[in-house]
């Protein structure tokens, strides 16, 4: 079954048809890029799964289920987690509380059994922690564990922007430009770090990436868009060969 499904998207911007009727869906342990121009509406498709625009039209469905009555705040908790293109830390927090924060903004106990401090309080405190440390691991970021975000270097900051979301440990990630602003070896990292999301967590990924390289070393299927519309989707191979995305491209 399609973990995630868009089913006729639209979405207007006062004249501007940011997304126009955009159907396509994603299936469990694939990994799915977006790719297009600037203002082709990638990042607004990604607000529209993380319900932060309600589309004019169409459906979006996750696990079978329609989304659209959900809250922003409900989709970390049906297993949907994303990264942003500018990067969204806390400046003044460590690596490790960046990546506890994320999980502790949905967890489960109430105010009182967390002051009673209950057993279950402090299973679920552990399991928040040994979720936070298996991505510190994975990530390689064991280094900067204690260290402040403000500090850190731009690369790094990026990686810890993706742990952030890996660390709610969800089914879907969203990765907005993974790559932009990164060097050549930063964005190889990029790519070992999506096949093993992929692979050994097992993590569905749609991907939003101008770096095509990066796209076609790590996607399975590829969308191409262009102002709000889709263009093509295939494989990197099929959709880069496309003469209706060639000539999207050249156009800009
Ligand atoms: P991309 O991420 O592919 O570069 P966006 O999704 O950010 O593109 O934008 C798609 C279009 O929608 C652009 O024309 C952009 O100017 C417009 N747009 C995006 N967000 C807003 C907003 N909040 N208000 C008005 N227009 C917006
Ligand atoms: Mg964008």
């Amino acid at each position: 079954m399609s973990l995630l499904e868009l089913d006729n998207v639209t979405l207007r911007f006062g004249g501007v048809v940011a997304v126009n009727k955009v159907s396509f869906s994603v299936e469990e342990g694939e990994v799915f890029a977006l790719v297009g121009p600037n203002g082709a509406g990638k990042s607004t498709i990604f607000n529209l799964i993380s319900r932060i625009y309600d589309p004019a039209e169409g459906d979006i469905r996750f696990d079978g289920k329609s989304i659209l009555s959900r809250q922003p705040h409900e989709i970390a908790a049906l297993g949907i987690a994303r990264t942003f293109q500018n990067i969204e830390l806390f400046e003044q927090a460590t690596v490790l509380q960046n990546l506890l924060v994320g999980r502790h903004r949905h967890r489960r106990s109430s105010f009182v059994t967390e002051l009673l401090f209950t057993p279950s309080v402090r299973s679920e405190e552990r399991r928040h922690r040994e979720a936070v440390e298996k991505v510190i691991d994975f990530l390689d970021l064991q280094a900067y564990r204690e260290k402040y975000i403000a500090g850190l270097p731009y690369g790094v900051r990026k990686v810890v922007e993706m742990g952030r979301a890996l660390a709610l440990e969800p089914k879907l990630l969203l990765l907005d430009e993974p790559a932009s602003g990164l060097s050549v070896e930063e964005t190889q990292d990029v790519a070992y770090w999506v096949e093993d999301i992929k692979k050994q967590m097992g993590i569905t990924v749609l991907m939003v990436e101008h770096d095509m390289h990066l796209v076609s070393a790590v996607s399975d299927r590829v969308l191409a868009l262009a102002d709000g519309q889709m263009l093509s989707i295939g494989t990197a191979h099929e959709v880069q060969n496309d003469p209706k995305v060639i000539e999207a491209y050249i156009g800009t």
